[in-house]
């Protein structure tokens, strides 16, 4: 048995109620450090509603929400963001009219260099940064690049760098390919592979053969609590699963 503290995420006895309605109740899940959770559902099974909570947009009615054992629930988003938690919307959010090198630039974080506490930015130390950043992302020849000229996925995968840069210790991303095309959903595939290997992540996403491709476990959502969880072959042979999502 693992102690609380080993997870990077222990969601327990977790509701919200809007109006009186509950479109998270009494959910309980765990994410290991260097784990990729996708998580899967029908259209209103409350996956968004989750990744809100945790990033602190929305305000649990009841429940806790644990980051590497610090209590989340009360804590103010910012705050959230400054302890490691990282946040991808299902739009991009990217600056059109700078480059890519100046959208990454403007995201790395202040006051964490390694000269201490100052906001002081030492500019190799964020060069590098960038660079090594944009190689993950695919973008290291496209520095120059105006991000507004990018490819839809291109400006996807920028956004997932901006994030980068703040070094996440747990990333979360809302439906990642969604318009992409097939080529952009294989490298996504292997960019999501490759940040795992330091982080933890949560992937929500339908399309199931790329769901297949990156998850090391699947937790179904249905009516705000979880239907199946484990291994993607156990998942997609479970007949609650069929039956809710799978089989439509
Ligand atoms: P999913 O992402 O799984 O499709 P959501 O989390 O977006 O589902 O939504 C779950 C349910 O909660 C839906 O019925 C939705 O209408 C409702 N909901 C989500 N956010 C709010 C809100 N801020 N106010 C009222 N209802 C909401
Ligand atoms: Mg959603």
């Amino acid at each position: 048995m693992s102690s609380n503290t080993d997870f990077a995420l222990a969601v327990e006895d977790l509701s919200v109620s809007f109006d009186g309605f509950k479109a998270i109740d009494d959910l309980t899940l765990y994410i290991d450090r260097n784990e990729l959770r996708v998580i899967i559902g029908p259209n209103g099974a409350g996956k968004t509603t989750l990744l809100d909570l945790i990033c602190g947009k929305t305000r649990a009615t009841s429940g806790s929400i644990k980051f590497r054992n610090t209590e989340l629930t009360k804590m103010a988003e910012h705050k959230r963001v400054r302890l490691g938690i990282g946040r991808k919307f299902q739009t991009p959010s990217i600056y059109e009219n700078l480059s890519v090198f100046q959208n990454l630039e403007v995201s790395f974080p202040k006051g964490r260099s390694v000269f201490g506490a100052l906001a002081f930015r030492c500019d190799e130390e964020v060069k590098a940064k960038v660079q090594a950043v944009a190689g993950d992302i695919g973008l290291a020849g496209k520095l120059r690049a105006e991000a507004g000229l990018l490819s839809h996925g291109q400006k996807q995968w920028l956004e997932i760098g901006m994030l980068l840069m703040q070094e996440p210790e747990l990333l979360m991303l809302d439906e990642p390919i969604a318009g992409m095309s097939a080529r952009e959903r294989e490298l996504t595939a292997d960019l999501l592979r490759r940040i795992c290997r330091n982080r933890a992540v949560i992937v929500i996403e339908h399309d199931m053969d790329f769901v297949k491709q990156i998850a090391h476990k699947v937790t179904v959502m249905h009516q705000g609590k979880i239907l199946a969880e484990g291994p993607m072959e156990k998942v997609q042979a479970d007949p609650k699963v069929i039956d809710v999502y799978l089989g439509h």
